[in-house]
Formats: C-alpha cells, sequence, structure tokens
C-alpha cells in the first residue's frame, strides 16, 4: 500500500452492524470532514487512474449517492463529462431503469436516455464494491443505451465479498484503491 492509501484507510471508520445487522459499514464521512480527507482522495485517484490517461474513456458515469463525490474528483481532473445514476424520482429526463440488490438493500438504478450515446465508452465509479450488484445493474443500463464499459473505480474494495468477478466476467477492468 501507498501512503495516501495507508492514510486514507487510517481516516475510514468502521461502523459494526450499520445500517443492519451483521454488516460493517465503511464510513468515508470521517474521511471527508478531516482536513486532509479530499486532498488525499485526489492524490490516490490521480495515481489510481494515471495509466487511464491515454484511454478512449470518454465519460464518466457516478453512483449515487457517495459515488457522485469521487466522480466529481474524477471528471473536474480528466476534463470528462459526468452522468448520474440516480435513484428513482430524481431524475427530470425520460430515464432507463432497472432493479438492483446490494450487500444490504433492494432498489432501481435510473440513467437518462440522452445521457449515454451509441459508442460511448465509461468509466464507472462507486465508493464501494461490495457485492457488485450496484455496479452491475448500471453496467447493464449504460449498455442498454449503447456504450460500453471499459473499466470501474472504487475507493474501498470488500474482496471476500468478490463483487469484482461480475465485472471481470464482462471483460470490465476493476481498479481499487482500498481494500478489506
Ligand atoms: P454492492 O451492490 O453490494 O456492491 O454494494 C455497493 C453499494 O452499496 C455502494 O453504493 C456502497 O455505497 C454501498 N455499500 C455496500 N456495502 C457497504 C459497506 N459495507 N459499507 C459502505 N457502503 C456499502
Amino acid at each position: 500500500m501507498n501512503k495516501e492509501q495507508l492514510d486514507l484507510k487510517k481516516l475510514i471508520k468502521d461502523v459494526p452492524n450499520f445500517p443492519q445487522n451483521g454488516i460493517i459499514f465503511r464510513d468515508i464521512t470521517s474521511l471527508l470532514i478531516h482536513e486532509d480527507g479530499l486532498h488525499l482522495i485526489y492524490e490516490e485517484v490521480f495515481e489510481q487512474l494515471e495509466e487511464y490517461a491515454d484511454s478512449n474513456i470518454n465519460k464518466i458515469v457516478a453512483i449515487e449517492s457517495r459515488g457522485f463525490i469521487i466522480g466529481t474528483i474524477i471528471a473536474s481532473h480528466t476534463g470528462l463529462p459526468l452522468v448520474l445514476a440516480r435513484k428513482p424520482g430524481k431524475l427530470p429526463n425520460k430515464v432507463l431503469q432497472k432493479k438492483y440488490s446490494s450487500e444490504y438493500s433492494e432498489n432501481t438504478l435510473c440513467i437518462q436516455i440522452s445521457d449515454i450515446k451509441e459508442g460511448d465508452n465509461v468509466l464507472v465509479v462507486d465508493d464501494v464494491l461490495a457485492t457488485g450488484g450496484t455496479v452491475k445493474t448500471t453496467c447493464e443500463i449504460i449498455e442498454a443505451l449503447g456504450g460500453r464499459v471499459e473499466a470501474c473505480y472504487f475507493l474501498i474494495e470488500l474482496d471476500e465479498l468478490n463483487g469484482r468477478r461480475l465485472l471481470e466476467d464482462r471483460d470490465i477492468k476493476v481498479i481499487s484503491s482500498i481494500h478489506y
């Protein structure tokens, strides 16, 4: 682990039994509230994504809601357009939506149909990769709209749950910084 990863991990708080029994919630609010927190995320994200600087990724899709924070950092750094994958009832234009299950919840994600164009090559971003249900569904919506997902970036990956297999099975690259 590099220095940024070590410092980041120290600032992420484990909250046992939240939001339900048996789940260890990896809380990034303790990182965001720290004076060095955002700077550390910036440094880490730039380092992780350096090798993609010359790739043909042309759009960032960020998953509600903590994924928006990481997605904004990446979009502002790369200058790429940012698309929001949101829960139902939040986006004002026509959406394609799909149900999903995550480590502790069931919900639906939506992307505005006009936000993804045929041939788009996308980087999907979220804070945590757990079982992979959330990100897999996001990738399916993007693909149904004619886009292709090149890679997914997560600040945190929960290795034991092996969510990455759902992405690697689809030939999508998985990049993550902090492992538990
Ligand atoms: P999953 O679909 O199981 O990969 O869950 C990923 C989504 O749920 C992400 O948007 C995370 O924000 C959230 N999530 C799942 N498990 C955790 C956890 N243990 N700690 C924090 N967030 C989590």
